[in-house]
């Protein structure tokens, strides 16, 4: 559809689809990668003593306190952070803030799939790079871009991680471009590129406390870059919305970054019920790409996709099926608590 009042912007635009929301109380929701454990009680003290202070003013514009907290857990100063609305809007933001219309940026084909939406919304021209057959990322394939290089690492929906010494050489052959590195899903993987924003200045790496800090509700996102790459995001930021985080979010976000212990603690349930799930599901004809995330991107040797995703719907459980050539046989799966993936599991069973 289209109306005579659209700008061109919307009528070039296709939106995003997020995962499903069905309003069902059994439920059981496996679709979009929140996490299953609910956020550090340190979280909600600081949200409750928030909401008995200064809602009727305005929240921080510059959001010093929590970037100088982010900051000291990455052992980067606060000039080095840069905080948003969920990391989606920090990414719509680095799309305006160092792509152009002119030069060609580069990001994998099977990748996350807001990544073409900005694209098309900025008119910033794309190139979508095939990855090599087991859905690895060739890190050669992103020396010398014309306009600067995107991907998620672990990648997703594929949940495959590439190590930093491929990130370098990335970065070591784009220094006139920005690279972003999107890591919504780094803490259930292992290093994070923040390590080398001290060495690149010309590396982002836009994070989220979505999914391993249970916060997707709230919306807190975050970028670490060199000081010139936060100032662009600052001016973008500013000349849009001086104030994209509100009181209660930066609350919870702050306490959420200082309880380490918790976050460590949820990290590692999340990633024993990842492996035994993995293993769980290759025992019943699955094959399973090796995940560092927070999901498995799982195939079987006869039920098709499409079949297994009705089938589970139908009993009230939501996983996530991209219908895109190359990846339509594949199914991506949350992890959820052991309880939850022993649901999912026994509905498979009854399958066969
Ligand atoms: N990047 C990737 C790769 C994602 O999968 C998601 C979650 N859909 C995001 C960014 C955005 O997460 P949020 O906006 O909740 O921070």
């Amino acid at each position: 559809m289209t109306s005579k009042f659209w700008s061109e912007t919307v009528r070039r635009t296709e939106p995003y689809v997020p995962g499903e929301q069905l309003d069902l109380p059994d439920l059981l929701k496996l679709n979009t990668n929140e996490n299953p454990y609910p956020p550090s009680p340190a979280v909600l003290e600081a949200i409750q003593r928030e909401l008995n202070r200064k809602l009727q003013l305005y929240p921080s514009p510059t959001v010093d306190g929590l970037r100088r907290k982010i900051g000291g857990y990455y052992k980067l100063d606060s000039r080095n952070v840069f905080v948003g609305n969920g990391s989606d809007e920090v990414l719509a933001f680095s799309f305006m803030a160092f792509f152009n219309s002119s030069e060609t940026i580069r990001f994998p084909a099977v990748s996350y799939s807001f990544y073409p939406v900005y694209a098309k919304l900025f008119n910033i021209p794309y190139e979508e790079v095939s990855l090599n057959r087991d859905f690895t990322i060739q890190a050669e394939c992103f020396f010398q871009s014309e306009g600067g290089v995107i991907f998620p690492n672990p990648n997703a929906p594929t949940g495959i991680y590439l190590e930093l010494e491929a990130i370098r050489d990335i970065l070591d052959s784009n220094p006139d471009q920005v690279v972003i590195i999107d890591e919504a899903y780094v803490d259930f993987a292992g290093e994070s590129a923040a390590s080398l924003v001290n060495m690149y200045d010309n590396l982002l790496v836009v994070q989220t406390m979505s999914k391993s800090r249970s916060l997707a509700g709230l919306r807190i996102g975050f970028a670490l870059g060199s000081p010139d790459l936060i100032e662009a995001l600052n001016r973008i930021k500013d000349s849009f919305n001086s104030y994209t985080l509100d009181r209660l979010a930066i609350a919870g976000a702050e306490a959420a970054i200082l309880d380490s212990e918790y976050f460590r603690k949820t990290i590692e349930k999340i990633v024993r019920t990842r492996e035994w799930t993995a293993e769980e599901l290759k025992k019943r004809g699955f094959h399973v790409l090796p995940s560092s995330a927070n999901f498995v991107f799982v195939s079987h040797y006869k039920h098709t996709a499409e079949q297994m995703y009705t089938k589970l719907k139908e009993q009230h459980i939501l996983i996530r099926h991209f219908k895109k050539t190359g990846i339509n046989n594949y199914l991506r799966i949350t992890i959820g608590t052991d309880e939850q993936m022993q649901q999912l599991l026994n509905q498979l069973d009854k399958m066969e």
